[in-house]
């Protein structure tokens, strides 16, 4: 007898890892089945994936997507809000979650599927990196599980398989330098949402590539993946490496390194989530060493693209600083988006919001949430001083 379909939820499933995450399941066929759908801003979207999948339960951002989403979408529970996300990622039927969210949002949703005992994958590394601690105590205490979506941190477990932990000495992730690569302060002064959110090498949504273009996204990285795997911040490096084909690399005890290689493409990582320890086909083609040619690596440029350090000192300070910084992040990105402030502004309000937040050592919930909104007023008073 086949095995019964393993049920899913897919929290932000009209964004960018929503859209990989249901190729990924077409390329699959048999043997998954959506549950339920958490979406935001896009409910056209919403609607049509909803119209495909199915599921059982559906979760908007508010009270008039509802009423749009339950009328098109007749057989369906439609919940909304912060707690209907929680709802959705705690349904009895689901086996895994998939937490494609962007930003702070993901946390509770998070802890909240962890505390029932159940496996979240996680794309959203914001909750990991305000409150790391936090859900790896609430995987343990709950019995839960949390899976690496992202390229690098999956890439990471990927290479730690059959090995044992207590070896590792380093943790390398690459980084690909981003769209302003090179760039001199001067050069970066009037740079556009637009230029920010091309990414060279990864399509991905907006939030995700102004981070990867500030090099706050490779800081995040660092903490997620210190957290993730169990080393010091100090024990995470990172190197520009240009063409995106090595994802990430670790380091043993007697220096050997072991290299993840791949496509630049999220159904990658996605699927080997999904499957592992198996492995299944993906309709991609395969990577062509010949035609990579060289692989290159380089220091990160620390001066010009300070987020990365703003990262490493967050993550060794610990306490809440992490959380304070991934606010007055979230704050700063939105306002280069808005245009109220420039690109280069974003690494000075968070350098300076950092500055002005103290920690906390015991680390709860509330302490994490308190100095995220704490920071979050700090860089909205820094934007609003910027614009007056
Ligand atoms: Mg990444």
């Amino acid at each position: 007898m086949a095995d019964a379909p393993k049920k899913l939820v897919v929290l932000g499933c009209t964004g960018s890892i929503g859209d990989t995450c249901f190729k990924v399941l077409e390329n699959l066929g048999d043997g998954y089945e959506v549950v339920g759908l958490g979406g935001g801003a896009k409910v056209a979207k919403l609607i049509a994936r909803a119209h495909h999948w199915q599921p059982q339960k559906i979760c908007v951002l508010d009270a008039e997507a509802r009423k749009q989403v339950q009328d098109a979408v007749p057989h369906a529970e439609v919940v909304c809000g912060q707690e209907g996300l929680c709802e959705l990622a705690t349904m009895p039927e689901a086996d895994l979650v998939i937490n494609g969210l962007v930003g702070a949002v993901g946390l509770a949703p998070t802890l909240a599927v962890l505390a029932q005992g159940k496996t979240v994958a996680m794309a959203n590394k914001e909750p990991l990196v305000m409150a790391g601690g936090l859900i790896l105590q609430q995987a343990q205490r709950g019995g839960g599980t949390v899976l690496p979506l992202d390229s690098e941190p999956n890439a990471i477990w990927q290479c730690l398989q059959g090995e044992n932990r207590n070896s590792l000495q380093r943790i390398i992730l690459t980084a690909s330098g981003g769209p302003f690569f090179g760039h001199s302060r001067e050069q970066m002064r009037d740079i556009t949402p637009e230029q920010a959110i091309d990414h060279p090498t990864w399509k991905m949504g907006p939030k995700i590539s102004v981070d990867s273009s500030t090099l706050m996204n490779k800081g995040f990285e660092v903490i997620e993946a210190a957290w993730l795997f169990g080393v010091r911040v100090e024990q995470v490096d990172v190197v520009v490496h240009r063409q995106s084909v090595v994802h990430a690399l670790v380091e043993f005890a007697d220096g050997s390194l072991l290299a993840h290689m791949g496509k630049t493409d999220m159904m990658l990582p996605i699927q080997y989530a999904l499957t592992h320890p198996e492995r299944r086909e993906v309709p991609l083609d395969n990577l062509d060493l010949k035609q990579v040619g060289q692989l290159s690596f380089a220091a990160p440029d620390r001066a010009n693209f300070p987020c990365l350090d703003l990262c490493y000192e967050a993550g060794r300070r610990g306490g809440t600083f992490p959380a304070a910084l991934n606010a007055a992040n979230e704050e700063a990105v939105g306002a280069f988006l808005t245009r109220e402030i420039g690109f280069l502004a974003i690494a000075d309000l968070n350098s300076d919001v950092l500055a002005r937040c103290g920690t906390q050592e015991a680390v709860s919930l509330e302490s994490i949430l308190d100095e995220d909104r704490n920071a979050r007023r700090l860089a909205r008073e820094w934007v609003a001083e910027q614009t007056g």
